[in-house]
């Protein structure tokens, strides 16, 4: 049997980093950016807002024509009309004022508004009960940017957010990482298709395929399926040899432990440019996890076990597409805190990823945790997210609060 040299997670996701490189650029319309990563900083090409504007509903004043107001004795302005929404608003004389709504462009010769609340208007004047100073309740051109900044950095993923701010810019069109184009082959003499209505004894249907396909779109890939290769050497190093020259990234599940017949160390080893990156994982479920750099791409070996393979592919084949796409953040996954209603053994030495159900009575928030074979699939669709036991850990006590990854 050969020895494993076991990587902890951190050190797969670094050498993920180190090893792979960002796909090429393309232009796409902003419609359709969501979600992808940006592939150069993008600049504002005028300032925001464009003018001074006002941020409330008030007049627009010459601050100095309202020093000394008050309560009792206000600064008596003339009214001199509204600003229109959308229009260029006149000038100001001193000693008078304008009506400017919210988002109202500032009069030229006004260096404040008064809140309404703080006027009364009577006849042609307006009487100003507090004074104000100048840049109150107004926010100046180019405040938000100027043109020239930055305004989302090389490497940031496009949220709602962003695609506003874009928006708001003019900016149409931008440069995008390529969407990763991922290959999966389901490995084992087992396995049959999943249109099989009747399995012979000892089969078993490929759902990993399926699975993993969903977690590669919804991290932007899009999917080849490999179909099933038969446990044998030489239809494994085929099977990636003819897909690989034609995607980014290639995924096998199963086959990944030291068994007599598990042959895709093997190969990987043999077409991995510098052998295997990686070669096993402390963590559980997913421990006999491979890594292999081939063509210069990603091959990820997963271990079949659909649990395995679903936990593995979320935290690192993540990485590896984060990699591809160019995202240079942290993802900080979403959490809950729950109080933890059993008690949870681990072994020391690895990181154990526990899933576990939510369930609220009355405020309070209890994670149940779900044991069960890591084969067994139905433990996956029951949960609602993972607790994570740290490797220097021997289990989490019943009651403790303890923070819940959500599992999308
Ligand atoms: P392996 O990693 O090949 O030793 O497989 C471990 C376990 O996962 C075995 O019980 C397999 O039958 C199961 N398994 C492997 N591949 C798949 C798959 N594509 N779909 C569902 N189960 C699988
Ligand atoms: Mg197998």
């Amino acid at each position: 049997m050969r020895l494993y040299s076991v990587m902890t997670p951190r050190e797969v996701q670094n050498t993920i980093k180190a090893h792979f490189t960002p796909l090429e650029l393309e232009l796409i319309e902003l419609g359709a950016s969501g979600g992808r990563v940006v592939g150069k900083n993008i600049l504002a090409f005028e300032d925001v807002p464009g003018f001074d504007r006002s941020i409330v509903d008030g007049y627009a004043v010459r601050a100095a024509d309202t020093f000394g107001a008050a309560e009792t004795l206000p600064a008596m302005l003339d009214f001199s009309g509204e600003v229109k929404m959308g229009e260029k608003a006149p000038s100001l004389a001193g000693g008078s004022c304008f009506y400017v709504p919210t988002g109202g462009m500032l009069p030229q010769g006004a260096d404040a508004v008064v809140m309404i609340e703080d006027t009364e208007m009577m006849g042609d004047l307006v009487n100003c009960f507090r004074q104000v100073a100048p840049g109150q309740n107004l926010i100046r051109r180019g405040e938000d940017l100027t043109q020239g900044d930055v305004v989302i950095e090389k490497g940031r993923r496009l949220r709602a957010a962003e695609l506003g701010l874009l928006a708001s810019l003019g900016i149409t069109e931008v440069s995008v990482y390529r969407n990763p184009l991922v290959a999966i082959y389901s490995t084992g003499d087992e396995i049959v298709p999943v249109h099989t209505a009747n399995l012979a004894p000892g089969q078993i249907r490929d759902s990993n395929a399926l699975a993993l396909a969903e977690l590669v779109r919804r991290q932007g890939g899009k999917v080849v399926q490999g179909g099933i290769l038969r446990d044998d050497y030489a239809e494994f190093r085929q099977g990636i040899e003819d897909l690989l020259p034609n995607v980014d990234f290639l995924v096998l599940s199963g086959g990944s432990s030291v068994g007599k017949r598990d042959f895709t160390a093997k190969v990987m080893q043999e077409l991995g440019e510098t052998g295997l990156l990686v070669e096993g994982i402390a963590i559980q479920p997913g421990k006999p996890t491979l890594l292999a750099k081939c063509k210069g791409k990603p091959v990820l070996g997963l271990p079949g076990h659909p649990v395995s393979a679903l936990n593995i592919f979320s935290l690192f084949g993540s990485c590896i597409m984060e990699q591809l796409q160019g995202f240079s953040g942290e993802n900080f996954p979403a959490t809950v805190k729950a109080k933890l209603v059993r008690n949870i053994p681990s072994r020391q030495g690895r990181t154990d990823y526990v899933r576990v159900k939510l369930k609220r009575t009355g405020e309070e928030l209890f994670a149940v945790p779900i044991f069960g074979r890591s084969g067994l699939l139905r433990t996956l669709a029951d949960a609602d997210g993972v607790v994570l036991i740290p490797p220097g850990n021997e289990g989490f006590l019943a009651g403790r609060d303890v923070e819940v990854i959500l599992w999308d």
